[in-house]
């Protein structure tokens, strides 16, 4: 049986490069990843095959559901080529971006999105390379940009291009997203993360394709998603608070406070947030990080985030590992810190009107009074146990489930620990399981309380209505 993980928050671990053998993915997980990260936009279908094997094979070796998330590229905006490689655009001098395929040079480059030549209007800006160039529109013309460079720098071949100021007609999903996610669903991802949310429909559009077979995590990197917040978080299952593309499209300033509203949105709702990107950056290169990335990592656990994210720092960096277990480290100092569960309700969640909001409440308010060990749960789609979640509770909460997909999906949440059991049919019958599972898990030993949610009559799905408290005797291990 595996041991669940001590904390409540989770992390997400990249691969790629520097992480995607066996025994580098083992490692990862040792050192606490929850869920590992597959990056659509590098690497060959042949290798994503191979990383999803070999992280199904730890699974299964570790006995322990193991979760998924595949990143979809997305609409992301990129130059064409130049003739005679870099060139250096300086500050005041003109620039065109235009629709004629052959290579650029120190006056004109080929930008290979029609939609933008529509979307865009004088005084939009174009920020080339992660902002390091950044141009203002002066003409735009159906076939070309005529543009003004606001800050000067290089730029070469196929160097991305964010468009801040406006929502461009572009489809959600490019043909090499659809053909990836494709592949993702029948490789058995649990998450699929959309990049460049613009508008709610981007996210129902992929809700479509998906249809229930992966969770749907949209990416805010968007100011255009930041205004419409709302309606992406209701049609969304989780967030991502994507820090990179965030900072390139706003001023980096602003993205601490955003990154506060997003979280408490998305807590607000029940819906999951990760927060992602540059973490524990300086950790590429060094095995020990900033003090600045540690209190980073340590707010936005303060914050309820339900996980942290690595992206380089576990994908292609020098010290993986290190990267994982410095977040694990930093997450066990916060949880244990006495004024983290006043801080992590800082954000308020107050429960909907619907018995499972009610039970789920009254069921963190018991383990608190009683100082029981564990809340469990059982649940076929996930959904009670996200609502269980949404109220941070101090327990751990043990979810039984019968479905792998289920258990896999919710390793991703605040404060779960799924385990895979047979079906039940009978409320006693389950009090039973949750009893001997939290005493397998080690979450709870003999003489302990566990706080037990349930539905009755049993098997209709969605009517948690029940509220049990329970001793365990420790004689429920045996059958
Ligand atoms: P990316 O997304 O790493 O896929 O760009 C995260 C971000 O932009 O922060
Ligand atoms: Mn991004």
């Amino acid at each position: 049986m595996f041991k669940p993980r001590r904390r409540k928050v989770r992390i997400v671990a990249t691969l790629g490069p520097a992480s995607r053998s066996p025994d580098m993915i083992r490692a990862l997980f040792e050192a606490g990843a929850d869920v590992f990260r597959i990056n659509m936009s590098h690497g060959t279908q042949a290798d994503r095959a191979e990383i999803i094997g070999n992280i199904r094979a730890l699974e299964e070796e570790v006995g322990r559901p193991t979760t998924i998330l595949v990143d979809l590229q997305g609409p992301k905006l990129r130059v064409g080529t130049f003739a005679d490689g870099p060139v250096e655009l300086k500050k005041g001098q003109l620039f065109t971006f235009d629709r004629d395929e052959r290579p650029g040079n120190a006056e004109r480059v080929h930008l290979p999105h029609a939609e933008v030549f529509s979307a865009l209007s004088v005084g939009a800006r174009l920020l080339i390379d992660d902002g390091k160039v950044s141009v203002e529109a002066i003409e735009v013309h159906p076939d070309r940009i005529v543009t003004k460079v606001l800050v000067a720098g290089k730029i070469s071949n196929h160097k991305g291009v964010n468009v801040p100021d406006v929502v461009i007609p572009l489809a959600a999903l490019t043909d090499k997203d659809r053909r990836d996610l494709a592949f993702a669903l029948d490789a058995g991802a649990d998450w699929i993360a959309l990049s460049f949310v613009q508008r709610p429909e981007d996210v129902a559009e992929t809700r479509k394709l998906v249809a229930g077979r992966a969770g749907v995590l949209a990416k805010i990197e968007k100011p255009s998603a930041i205004d419409r917040l709302d309606e992406i978080l209701d049609l969304a299952d989780a967030v991502m608070v994507a820090r990179g593309d965030l900072g390139v499209e706003l001023p980096v300033a602003e993205v601490p406070p955003l990154q506060k509203q997003i979280v408490a949105a998305a807590r607000a709702k029940g819906k999951t947030v990760v927060v992602a990107t540059q973490m524990l950056e300086s950790m590429i290169q060094n095995p020990v990080p900033t003090r600045a990335e540690v209190s980073d990592v340590a707010n936005a656990i303060y914050d309820g985030a339900d996980a942290v994210m690595l992206s380089a720092e576990s994908a292609a960096g020098s010290y993986p590992i290190e990267a994982v277990a410095m977040m694990d480290e930093i997450a066990a100092q916060v949880e244990g810190d006495p004024t983290y569960q006043a801080r992590v309700h800082f954000s308020e969640t107050r429960p909907e009107a619907t018995s499972a909001d009610a039970i789920s409440a009254a069921a963190g308010q018991a383990a608190a009074t009683l100082a029981a060990k564990a809340l469990c749960c059982f649940t076929t789609s996930g959904s009670t146990a996200h609502r269980a979640s949404r109220e941070r509770p101090n327990a751990p909460i043990l979810v039984l489930t019968p479905s792998l997909e289920t258990a896999r999906r919710l390793g991703i949440v605040w404060g779960l620990h799924a385990v895979r059991t047979k079906d039940v049919t009978s409320f006693e019958e389950m009090v039973e399981k949750s009893k001997r599972m939290a005493l397998r898990t080690k979450l709870a030993s003999a003489g302990d309380r566990v706080i037990i949610m349930a539905g009755y009559p049993f098997g209709t799905p969605g009517s948690t209505n029940v509220l049990h408290i329970s001793r365990l005797q420790g004689s429920e291990l045996k059958d």
